[in-house]
């Protein structure tokens, strides 16, 4: 590990040997940013506890990450391959763990038991892009600072420092939050917070989730979304009573057509699972024990449940970084297409940043892994180096689910571009793929397809980037997936061709 500090000059990051300017410093009032604020909350889960290491070498540091997440291991990563980490970088982390692949924790975690269940190490980052494996070993092989289990409670912009919740005070040169987001929860007054209920954001919820599944009898996932869909697969494959209950009309009414998710809704209620589509939650009862027993509906309909998971979507985690500006529109800290906050040295990345998606002008917060990723190493890369490209994001969304052995079907669908927009063409009946394409006049501009080959799946983000002129008809009267994909090929090509 390095103990020698050298002080480079970095495009777009600050360093602790080199003040910020004056004019820069009264952008923000510090009496705004200065008094640390506590995280709500917070408690020490140390189950996986990994000690900090203590031989780092320098008392101020010249790059600090906040999160510790999937987009912080991204970061780490792109540090390492710059030559910048060792003795450099510091991680802040909340959880008691090093970054790893968020996503796997609704799916290959919650495998019955018998079935392999996917387990730390195994699903560090940056595995999930099939990179290397960067386990507690890993940072300090690399010479990174790791606190754990120390969430960042305060920033003061002025003398550019953190202060933790165990009372450290870090200074940094310059600052990459990552903080994420929060599962939203309901509120303790409908009884949001009895035992039992379950939401599900990391490894130590997760781990709660599992041993009471281990008891459970009578489950209850409430929302339609992404986690819900997830969760009651899980749930089902463990052979438990499941209801699924959800306001919408239907299946993760986000990005779904209503037809597309019948094909799913249909799946589920085939492997056991009950849906209660249009259903609003009034409150959540407990049984005499204390422990949740029921969940009551607004029209009076009351659902037994001994197990409830709660996935109704997540809030960025901004506390304490108000001050650094948020966006009104899509929450979160509002970033410039290079991840820059409007305080200099100080950038955001991941599901916490509202950033500018260039393809489709218009601001977004984008709440998925694909970006997490490439959001960190982008702005790692323009810190770092004198790139100045600005971030030029096409939205990515997948879900896989019923991927245990011995499942009637493995789902795995993928979806690329907008899916705001145009009209839809579904094409395919789900035996075993299914493709919709979003159409806006007459460009193609986003497509979704379940259970594609890898060829297949290659092409959907070239079709949502280029968003080549298609003739609806002609999708509309595909026989197959094969086809309508060929269609759309043939459809880049003659755009190609054109150029
Ligand atoms: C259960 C689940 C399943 C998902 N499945 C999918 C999927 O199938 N496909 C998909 O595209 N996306 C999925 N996502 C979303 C994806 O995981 C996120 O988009 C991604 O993890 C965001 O990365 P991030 O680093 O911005 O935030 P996170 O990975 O959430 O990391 C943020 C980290 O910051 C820590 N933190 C928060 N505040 C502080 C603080 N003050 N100080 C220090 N640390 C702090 C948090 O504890 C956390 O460890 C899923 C998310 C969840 C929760």
């Amino acid at each position: 590990m390095a103990t020698v500090f050298n002080t480079p000059t970095f495009k777009h990051g600050l360093s602790l040997w080199c003040p910020q300017s004056p004019s820069l410093n009264h952008r923000i009032a510090p009496s705004t940013c200065s008094p640390p604020i506590m995280i709500g909350g917070f408690r020490r889960r140390s189950h996986v506890h990994v000690a900090a290491s203590s031989d780092f070498a320098n008392e101020n540091r010249e790059f600090v990450i906040v999160g510790g997440g999937n987009a912080a291991g991204y970061a780490a990563r792109s540090f390492v391959e710059h030559g910048m980490a060792d003795g450099k970088l510091c991680i802040v982390c909340k959880e008691g763990v090093p970054p790893y692949e968020r996503p796997a924790l609704t799916k290959g975690y919650l495998f019955p038991l018998d079935k392999k269940p996917a387990r730390l190490p195994g699903f560090h980052t940056c595995v999930g892009t099939g990179g290397e494996r960067q386990t507690p070993e890993w940072y300090k092989e690399k010479g990174i600072e790791m606190l754990y289990e120390d969430p960042v409670t305060g920033l003061d912009i002025q003398n550019q420092t953190l202060t933790t919740y165990s009372g450290k005070h870090l200074k940094y040169g310059s600052l990459v939050i990552a903080t994420g987001a929060t599962a939203s929860r309901f509120p303790e007054s409908i009884g949001g917070k009895l035992p039992g209920i379950y939401y599900i954001r990391d490894v130590a919820d997760a781990d709660s989730l599992i041993s009471s599944l281990e008891r459970a009898k009578k489950v209850v996932v409430i929302g339609g979304g992404y986690i819900g869909m997830e969760v009651a697969a899980a749930a089902a494959g463990w052979k438990l009573d499941t209801t699924v209950i959800f306001p919408e009309n239907h299946f993760l009414s986000r990005l779904f057509t209503p037809s597309l998710a019948k094909r799913y809704e249909d799946f589920y209620q085939e492997n056991g699972v009950k849906l209660l589509k249009g259903a609003l939650v009034k409150n959540i009862e407990a049984g005499p024990d204390g422990h949740v027993a029921a969940v009551k509906l607004q029209d009076g309909t009351t659902i037994e449940a001994d197990t409830i998971v709660v996935g109704i979507g997540a809030k960025p985690a901004v506390s304490p970084f108000e001050a650094l500006g948020l966006n009104t529109n899509v929450g979160g800290i509002q970033v410039d297409g290079l991840f820059r906050t409007r305080v200099p040295g100080i950038f955001a990345v991941g599901d916490v940043a509202a950033f500018p998606l260039k393809m489709y002008d218009r601001i977004a917060r984008v709440e998925h892994v694909d970006h997490a990723r490439k959001s960190a190493q982008h702005c790692v890369k323009a810190l770092l180096s004198a790139h100045t490209h600005i971030y030029d994001y096409l939205p990515h969304f997948y879900s896989r689910v019923f991927e245990y052995e011995g499942s009637p079907r493995k789902i795995w669908w993928q979806f690329y571009g907008d899916n705001a927009v145009g009209e839809t063409v579904e094409v395919g009946n789900f035996d075993p793929k299914i493709a919709t394409f979003w159409i806006e006049s007459g460009k193609l501009k986003g497509v979704l397809l379940e259970s594609g080959s890898p060829e297949e799946f290659q092409l959907l983000p070239r079709l949502a980037r280029s968003q080549p002129l298609v003739d609806k008809h002609k999708l509309q009267n595909a026989s197959s997936v094969e086809e309508a994909l060929q269609i759309a090929q043939s459809s880049l090509n003659a755009q190609a061709a054109t150029v």
